[in-house]
C-alpha cells in the first residue's frame, strides 16, 4: 500500500471554494494511486476565536477545558471536508485524535505525542480511499482530549507520515515553499528547492511558523521527506530532508523573526549559588519555556535576571514569580511584550567568523537597539523593539545576500 500524507493549513480550508482546491490535491494524489491521509487544520481565524472565547468565560481558563474547547475547530473541518469527498462517491471517513488512538502526555495546549495505533490506522486505511485526520489533537493516558500547541497540526501530519511509513508528507499551505525568509513581510524573499531538517529546525525554532518546530523533530528523527507547498498553485515547493551536497552551506541561509516573546526581568536577586536554579526549577515544572538568559553583573550583592518567554506563558509566569520573590527577597519583576526575536541561521556559520559583527553592525546603522544576543553554532539571535521587526528582517536579508539572483 503506497501511501501519501497531506496536511492543509487553516487558509486551506478556511471556506467551500478553498476546501474544493484542497479535494483536487486529493484527487491527484489518488489517481497516483495513494491510500491518502488527509490531515486538516480548523478553518482560518477559528482556533483565535474560540480562545478568544475562552479568555472572555474565564480568567484563568483550564488548560484540559481549553483543549476542549479549541480541539473542536478540526473537527468541523474534517467533518464538511469528508462530506465532500463521499459526495464524490469516495471512500472517505473522518478520523478525531482520540480515534486514531494519538496518545500524547498529559501537558494541555502544548502536549507531546508519545504513540499512535499504526495497526488501527492500517486496518482503516484498508477500507478506505481517504482517511481525514482531524490535526492538532489527541488523548492523554486518562482519554482526556489535548492538542498539540499552535501549529500542531503540521506535527500531526509528519507523526502519521512516521507511524505508517508513508512515502511522502505533503505541507499544503497558502505559500509555496520554505523561503529565505516571510515572504510575506520581505518581497525579495528566494524560495528554497531543498532544506536539511537541522537548518529547517533552527528556522522554526526561531519562529518560522511555516513548520511547527516539533514536526521538524519528527522528520529528522523518523526521516520522513516533507514537502512544503501551496494548496493553490501546483509547483514543487520546498523539500525538507536530511542534508546532502546538492545544499551549499551557505554562511547564511536565511532570516527568522518571532514577536510571540515577552522579555521579563526580576530586578535585585540576591547574588549567590542556587538562585537561577530557585527562579528557573518552578518555572520548568510547569512546563513553560525559558529561552534567552542573562545574568548581570553584580552590584553590592545584588544582580538582575533577565530571559524570554512566550507571550502567552506571561500570567502563569509572573504568578510564579511572585512566590519565588517572596522565598528569595528579591526586587520587583518587570515584563515587556513589545519584543521580537530575530535571528540570522546558516550552517556555513560554523566555519566562519564575523557573522555576528556583521548582523550587529547592521541593526546599528539602521539605529535597532538590541536588548539581548543568543548564539549557537548554526544560529545568531538578537531581541530588538518589536515595532523595527519588518526593518531588521529585510535590511538583514539584503546585508547578507539573500535575495533573488543576488
Ligand atoms: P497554515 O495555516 O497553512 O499552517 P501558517 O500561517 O502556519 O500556515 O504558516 C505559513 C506562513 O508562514 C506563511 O504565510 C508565512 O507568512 C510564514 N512564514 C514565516 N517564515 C517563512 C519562511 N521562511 N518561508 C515561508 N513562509 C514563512
Ligand atoms: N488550528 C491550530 C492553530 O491554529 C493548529 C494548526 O493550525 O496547525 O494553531
Ligand atoms: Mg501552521
Amino acid at each position: 500500500m503506497r501511501i501519501l500524507v497531506q496536511k492543509f493549513g487553516g487558509t486551506s480550508v478556511r471556506n467551500l471554494e478553498c476546501m474544493q482546491q484542497v479535494e483536487r490535491k486529493v484527487l491527484h494524489a489518488l489517481d497516483e494511486g495513494y491510500k491518502v491521509i488527509t490531515v486538516l487544520s480548523a478553518m482560518s481565524g477559528e482556533t483565535d476565536r474560540l480562545l478568544e472565547l475562552a479568555r472572555q468565560w474565564s480568567r484563568r481558563p483550564d488548560p484540559a477545558e481549553k483543549d476542549v474547547l479549541v480541539a473542536t475547530g478540526e473537527q468541523v473541518s474534517v467533518a464538511l471536508f469528508t462530506m465532500l469527498l463521499k459526495d464524490r462517491g469516495l471512500k472517505a471517513r473522518s478520523v478525531l485524535g482520540f480515534q486514531a488512538a494519538i496518545t500524547t502526555d498529559d501537558a494541555y495546549c502544548k502536549a507531546r505525542i508519545h504513540e499512535i495505533d499504526t495497526d488501527r490506522l492500517l486496518e482503516m486505511l484498508e477500507a478506505h480511499d481517504v482517511l481525514v485526520v482531524a490535526g492538532f489533537q489527541g488523548c492523554d493516558p486518562d482519554r482526556r482530549i489535548t492538542t498539540l500547541g499552535r501549529g500542531g497540526s503540521d506535527t500531526s501530519a509528519v507523526a502519521l507520515a512516521a507511524a505508517v511509513k508513508a512515502e511522502r508528507c505533503d505541507i499544503y499551505t497558502d505559500v509555496d515553499g520554505v523561503y529565505t525568509t516571510d515572504p510575506n513581510i520581505c518581497s525579495k524573499a528566494r524560495k528554497m528547492k531543498k532544506i536539511s531538517y537541522d537548518v529547517m529546525l533552527e528556522f522554526a525554532g526561531m519562529g518560522a511558523k511555516v513548520l511547527q518546530i516539533r514536526s521538524v523533530e519528527f522528520a529528522k528523527k523518523f526521516n520522513v521527506p516533507v514537502q512544503v507547498r501551496s494548496t493553490f498553485t501546483d509547483g514543487p515547493g520546498t523539500l525538507v530532508t536530511k542534508e546532502d551536497d546538492t545544499m551549499e552551506a551557505v554562511m547564511v541561509s536565511g532570516i527568522a523573526y518571532d514577536k510571540d516573546q515577552c522579555r521579563i526581568t526580576v530586578r535585585q536577586v540576591p547574588d549567590r549559588p542556587g538562585i537561577a536554579a530557585a527562579i528557573f526549577t518552578p518555572l520548568a515544572a510547569a512546563k513553560i519555556l525559558v529561552d534567552m538568559i542573562i545574568q548581570n553583573a553584580s552590584l553590592d550583592g545584588k544582580t538582575d535576571m533577565t530571559f524570554t518567554i512566550c507571550r502567552g506563558d506571561l500570567d502563569q509566569t509572573l504568578e510564579i514569580l511572585e512566590g519565588v520573590k517572596a522565598e528569595l527577597g528579591a526586587g520587583e519583576v518587570l515584563y515587556d511584550t513589545q519584543v521580537c526575536k530575530v535571528s540570522a541561521i546558516g550552517v556555513g556559520m560554523r566555519n566562519h567568523s564575523g557573522v555576528a559583527a556583521k548582523m550587529f553592525t547592521t541593526l546599528k546603522k539602521e539605529n535597532i537597539n538590541i536588548l539581548m544576543i543568543s548564539t549557537s553554532e548554526i544560529k545568531i539571535t538578537c531581541l530588538i523593539e518589536e515595532k523595527y521587526t519588518e526593518l531588521a528582517v529585510r535590511t538583514l536579508h539584503d546585508v547578507f545576500e539573500l535575495a533573488a539572483g543576488q
